[in-house]
């Protein structure tokens, strides 16, 4: 069927039909259709098949994508969904949220001249498709297993783990701090991104799969990190990053100047039908405000783009270096700019102006110097270039740090590295503490959930060798 393949030439590429910018303003619906069946072929079939596919090495979960397209452009959807669901729990969520242009597509070979594979696009239709058939079945691990572990922090780390050792026939509970399941996935990540259903199905694979899980538990005030692992024959900490890096300017202390992730977290709250007083007040609503956003990462281009769907008068991100620096998805920028967001680059926050609330923020305009040690440009402040920016809501979207958990878990032997993540063993990914691992953003620092989910993974593993290596040696000592 090799015919089939290499039709970059004579088909161009095609993404799913992306809804108006006009109509995506006024809603908070996935911004694209899923691909008919017969599209989603055509453009599987537009793969070369390369000897050395770039796509699959630069995945974090080497996700076999020249095999799976061409099961797609055969027609053979159901196989394409196993082999895709062999190495990704959760396929359908990386086909809609990776930066796939820094990825699968950023390294397509077909890119130079021809324009790559949608391979997220195609990814997405997959599992979607596989869901409304059926295909997506509970664990059914053929053998169980007396050894519980717990998972502290139920984002897509803790997932991802939480079936892999679910598979392998372990009792495991998921503690978290939230109400629901999820982590960013649910509360950080707008719907216009992954819509909620997308996230609350996985959840209902797990409970089916007799996954346990204790929610608004918050480890190291619910239950001691102690109390734990006296529960369980293994934990891992998959917690993430939740301290927002702050700013320090004259004024940053006024209100209307809030965390980005408060913001998002009270605008996915919203909904989901949630009571959020400080929606409903207007403090974290930015319907009819001049809203400015600082910072140029994933979690800027939520808010601005958020912002918009609230009815703000205006939208602006104020981002201190050029749009070919910035750590955001391109693809983001470019949806946030058809829907009304205007970017001022190279352009860095110095005051926050008002009386009452803030009015405005006093910027400086920002010359790229000689790349630093680490070969990136340095901003310098360009003189006397000072404009006023008016803001009626200003979003800090400055990035995240790690909690000191050893502090809130009451567990000083927790050992951390300088920037506050978790130190692991990498080959064995345990902490310090004997029987306890690490996967996730709390151990790479603010990352990417392909990445979260490849760690995930991997400490379950990790987690199964340590289980096993210490039931025979059990077994030998009883022996002798
Ligand atoms: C706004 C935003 C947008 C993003 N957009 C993207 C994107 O488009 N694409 C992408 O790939 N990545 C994106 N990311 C990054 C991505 O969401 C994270 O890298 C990923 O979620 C990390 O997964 P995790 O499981 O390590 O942590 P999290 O998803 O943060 O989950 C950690 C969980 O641990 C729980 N927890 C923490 N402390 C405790 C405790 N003491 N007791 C109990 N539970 C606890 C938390 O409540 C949370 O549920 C975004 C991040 C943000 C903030
Ligand atoms: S790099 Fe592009 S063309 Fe090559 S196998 Fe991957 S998707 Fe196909």
């Amino acid at each position: 069927m090799a015919e089939r393949m290499l039709k970059f030439v004579s088909t161009p590429q095609a993404m799913p039909e992306k809804r108006p910018a006009a109509e995506r303003r006024r809603d908070f619906d996935e911004i694209y259709a899923r691909f008919a069946r017969e599209r989603a072929a055509e453009q599987a079939a537009r793969c070369s098949q390369c000897g050395v596919p770039f796509c699959q090495i630069h995945c974090p979960l080497h996700n076999n994508i020249p095999d799976w397209l061409k099961l797609t452009a055969e027609g053979r959807l159901e196989e394409a969904y196993e082999l895709s669901s062999a190495t990704n729990n959760f396929p359908e969520i990386c086909g809609r949220i990776c930066p796939q242009d820094r990825l699968c597509e950023g390294n397509c070979v077909i890119e130079k001249g021809f324009e790559s594979v949608t391979i997220g696009s195609v990814e997405k239709f997959i599992t979607d498709s596989a869901w409304d058939q059926g295909w997506v079945k509970p664990i059914q691990p053929r053998r169980e297993r007396a050894e519980s572990v717990g998972i502290v922090g139920a984002g897509p780390a803790g997932l991802a783990a939480a079936e892999q050792l679910r598979r392998k026939g372990y009792q495991v509970t998921l503690y978290d701090r939230y109400d629901r399941v999820g982590g960013l996935l649910i509360y950080g990540i707008p719907n216009f991104k992954l819509e909620k259903e997308i996230v609350q199905r996985r959840e209902q694979l797990l409970r089916a799969s007799e996954v346990a899980f204790e929610l608004n538990c918050d480890v190291g005030r619910t239950i001691s990190l102690a109390e734990l692992r006296a529960r369980h024959d293994a934990l891992l900490m998959a917690t993430g990053v939740y301290k927002a890096r702050d700013i320090t300017a004259p004024g940053v202390g006024l209100p209307g100047i809030v965390p980005a992730l408060d913001y998002l977290t009270a605008s996915n709250r919203n909904g989901l039908g949630d009571m959020v007083p400080d929606f409903d007040s207007g403090a974290l609503n930015a319907k009819g405000k001049n809203v400015v956003v600082l910072g140029g990462g994933d979690t800027a281009m939520d808010c601005v783009r958020t912002a918009v769907r609230q009815g703000a008068r205006s939208v602006k991100c104020l981002y201190r270096r050029d749009r070919a620096n910035m750590p955001g998805s391109q693809r983001e920028v470019k949806h946030a700019e058809e829907e009304g967001v205007e970017f001022v680059w190279l352009t860095a926050p110095q005051a926050f102006l008002g009386k009452q609330a803030v009015s405005h923020v006093r910027s400086v305009r920002i010359h790229l110097g000689m790349p630093d040690a680490t070969g990136r440009q340095t901003p310098q402040e360009i003189p006397n270039s000072h404009v006023n920016v008016e803001a009626d809501l200003v979003l800090k979207a400055l990035g995240f740090d790690p909690e000191d958990l050893p502090n809130s878990m009451d567990a000083p032997d927790l050992a951390v590295t300088g920037w506050g993540t978790l130190k692991i063993d990498w080959r064995s990914m345990m902490t310090s503490l004997d029987g306890v691992f690490a996967a996730g953003d709390i151990v790479r620092g603010a990352s990417l959930v392909v990445w979260a989910v490849r760690d995930g993974r991997d400490a379950a593993e990790r987690i199964h060798s340590y289980l096993t290596t210490r039931a025979a040696a059990t077994a030998r000592a009883a022996a002798d």
